[in-house]
């Protein structure tokens, strides 16, 4: 296959950590013979310092034109003092925005190697952790009015939860087809014995169960999901859920598998094209010193194969040799453990890469 990437590098370890995704990923053109070829996008404190915006529109129209987009990280307190249009993070909303993603999925995956890692008790750990929160992600009470209003001295603040069925059915197909790529276990999470958006919510999902046979399906309350996540988070495969849900459920996800410096993630919305990156910032603290732990990109890179250009077998490839490279030991310093050995950046970039 032919594929044009767009890589936003960006700024801190941005660059450090994209050219080791970029590595692996060329050895996976290489070895199952395909073609990557890379655009390069500039986008957040560099392109405002290159261009003077964060996300300029020709910047914005390589990544529309591209298979896929892949981001290292954006932000530094180099731009902190701006306004609030020049702000690095201004260029991933737009991007967000302009690529009209409406889906963001984020694996809860604790590496065994790692298990010490997680602040779960060793029996719950030992079942197992691997699943992933699909986020409803411009939809809601965060999209929707607000308003504060102030009587008799008294303020009050309201904000609009709102959900429409079109927005439901959208999201749940992407939880739907996301479990058909993994263990078809389907799990919706909702207020439907409180909230009316939940209430459609669920009615549209249990329409959608009809066409996902294979997909074993089923509802649970947002606070029961709260609780199992670290009471059991073994019975989980995929979680679907709106957006306030999301963001809480999906931060709870990645705190208990460990180490920020290992999660990927991606935003989809219609059609392949994709925007994949890890979960953490810029790191501005280590930037520039060969110390960032590249895994997070390089499992958001795996994930673009799975999600976006159907190579499941080279997501695997991907996820095996970073399975391999922490059995050798090798940890960035962010995961380092007794017994292990400190390598760089570059370092742990060569053993993934010896290992494809
Ligand atoms: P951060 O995630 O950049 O860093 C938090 C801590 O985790 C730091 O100690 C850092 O060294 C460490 N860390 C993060 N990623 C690591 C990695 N791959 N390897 C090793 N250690 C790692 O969060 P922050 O310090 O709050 O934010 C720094 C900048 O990043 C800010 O400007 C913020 O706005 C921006 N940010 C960008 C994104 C994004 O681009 N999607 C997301 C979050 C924060």
């Amino acid at each position: 296959m032919n594929k044009t990437i767009a890589v936003i590098r960006g700024d801190g370890i941005g660059p450090e950590i994209v050219a080791q995704a970029i590595r692996v990923l060329d050895r996976i053109a290489q070895k199952y013979g395909h073609t990557f070829c890379y655009e390069e996008v500039d986008m957040g404190g560099n392109a405002i310092d290159k261009w003077g915006e964060p996300l300029p529109a020709s910047m914005l129209e390589k990544c529309l034109a591209s298979d896929s987009v892949l981001l290292g990280a954006v932000g530094g307190p180099k731009w902190d003092g701006q306004p609030a249009a020049l702000r690095p993070e201004k260029g991933l909303l737009a991007l967000r925005a302009g690529m009209g993603l409406y889906s963001n999925n984020r694996p809860a995956r604790l590496w065994p190697q790692l298990d010490a890692a997680s602040p779960l008790k060793p029996s719950i750990v030992a079942r197992g952790i691997d699943f992933i929160v699909v986020r409803e992600l411009i939809g809601g009470v965060y999209f929707g009015d607000h308003s504060t209003s102030e009587t008799d001295g008294e303020k009050k603040a309201t904000d609009i939860m709102a959900y429409s069925e079109h927005e439901i059915e959208r999201i749940g197909r992407i939880g739907f087809e996301t479990a058909r790529k993994r263990r078809h276990k389907l799990t919706s999470v909702d207020k439907a014995n409180v909230l009316d958006t939940s209430r459609l919510w669920r009615a549209v999902m249990h329409r959608l169960a009809q066409e996902y046979p294979d997909v074993e399906y089923s509802d649970m309350l947002v606070d029961n999901a709260a609780m199992q996540i670290v009471k059991d988070p073994s019975q989980f495969d995929v979680i679907v859920t709106e957006n306030l849900f999301g963001d809480i459920l999906s931060d709870e996800a990645s705190m208990i598998t460990g180490s920020i410096g290992m999660i990927p993630s991606s935003s989809l919305g219609e059609g392949s094209c994709g925007l994949y990156e890890p979960i953490h910032g810029s790191a501005p603290d280590i930037a520039g010193q060969d110390k960032a732990n590249p895994i997070g990109t390089i499992l958001s890179a795996a994930m673009m194969c799975r999600y976006s250009f159907d190579m499941p077998q080279e997501a695997d490839a991907i996820e095996e040799a970073v399975n391999q490279a922490l059995n050798q030991g090798l940890r960035t310093g962010d995961m380092m453990a007794e017994g292990c050995r400190l390598v760089t950046c570059t370092q742990m970039g060569d053993a993934i890469v010896s290992h494809l």
